[in-house]
């Protein structure tokens, strides 16, 4: 029936950015759905953990610092060796630094679109790869946002690699429908987390965002859940190259 084609029942799950935030809210709605999941962080994910297994799925954490290349092979090698296979692959992780665009350096530029962009395609083809190698087909879901369709204010960096994902979200899905892969993105809105601690401490940005937003509220990371079960889950088999705003209106003013 309608509901069973939610269920992540006997799928693995690996987000990345998973000890907070975003990512933390997404690995709790995938474990609710019956996925296992593999939370992929440079710190502990004791909380993330813990938030997983009471919900009855596993958690394993990899380890890794995803500002360099070298994790992509370890993040799938230990996912498979683990659990068996790999099936939904959530590109969460992510930074912004902020700075006027006049004054905006080379390693302000480099760092956010290498995370961002970067190393989330090449994660995104290593998984792709093991998906086809499986014959299982796969969900990749790549967390864009508001700044894939706007400029934003001081954030160049991250509004080039942001407006890169949901256009090589369409790219990749293209070319990897044929094996049953879908690849689909999700653009939250203004949401409270350590992305936005600067925004929502200004009381002039705070106010003028919130003036802004239909739904007159920042967004929270179990506002992500229902996107990221629907996209990861058989109910969106024919939903392919999209990315959904779950932005409490932002977009359509
Ligand atoms: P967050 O709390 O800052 O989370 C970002 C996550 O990425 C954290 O787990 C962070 O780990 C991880 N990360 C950053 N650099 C890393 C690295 N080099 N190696 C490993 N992990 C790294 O912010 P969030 O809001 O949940 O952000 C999640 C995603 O949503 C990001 O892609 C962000 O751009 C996107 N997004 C957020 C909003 C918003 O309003 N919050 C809006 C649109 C899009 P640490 O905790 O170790 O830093």
């Amino acid at each position: 029936m309608i509901l069973d084609m939610f269920s992540l029942k006997g799928k693995v799950a690996v987000v990345t950015g998973a000890n907070t935030g975003l990512g933390q809210g997404m690995c709790v709605a995938l474990a609710q759905a019956g996925a296992d999941v593999v939370g992929v962080a440079r710190r502990d994910c004791d909380e993330t953990s813990k938030l997983v297994e009471e919900n009855g799925a596993r958690f394993l954490q990899i380890k890794a610092d995803l500002s360099s290349m070298e994790p992509i092979e370890q993040i799938i090698k230990e996912t498979v060796e683990h659990f068996g296979h790999m099936d939904i692959l959530v590109n969460n992780a992510g930074i912004i630094k902020r700075n006027d665009a006049i004054d905006y350096t080379e390693e302000e530029w480099d760092s956010v679109v290498f995370i961002n962009q970067k190393f989330t395609f090449f994660l995104c083809q290593a998984a792709a790869k093991q998906f086809i190698a499986q014959k299982s087909g796969g969900k990749i879901i790549n967390i864009a946002s508001m700044l894939s369709y706007q400029g934003g204010i001081r954030v160049p960096s991250y509004t080039a690699s942001k407006s890169a994902v949901l256009g090589l979200t369409r790219a990749m899905a293209n070319e990897w429908a044929q094996y049953n892969i879908n690849v689909n993105g999700i653009a939250p809105g203004y949401m409270a987390t350590n992305n936005t601690e600067a925004l929502r401490n200004d009381d002039g940005r705070n106010e003028e965002i919130l003036s802004r937003i239909p739904a007159k509220r920042w967004g929270t990371p179990q506002d992500m859940a229902g996107a990221v079960v629907y996209l990861a889950s058989a109910a969106s088999d024919y939903v392919s190259g999209f990315t959904l705003a779950v932005d409490g209106g932002w977009l359509a003013r």
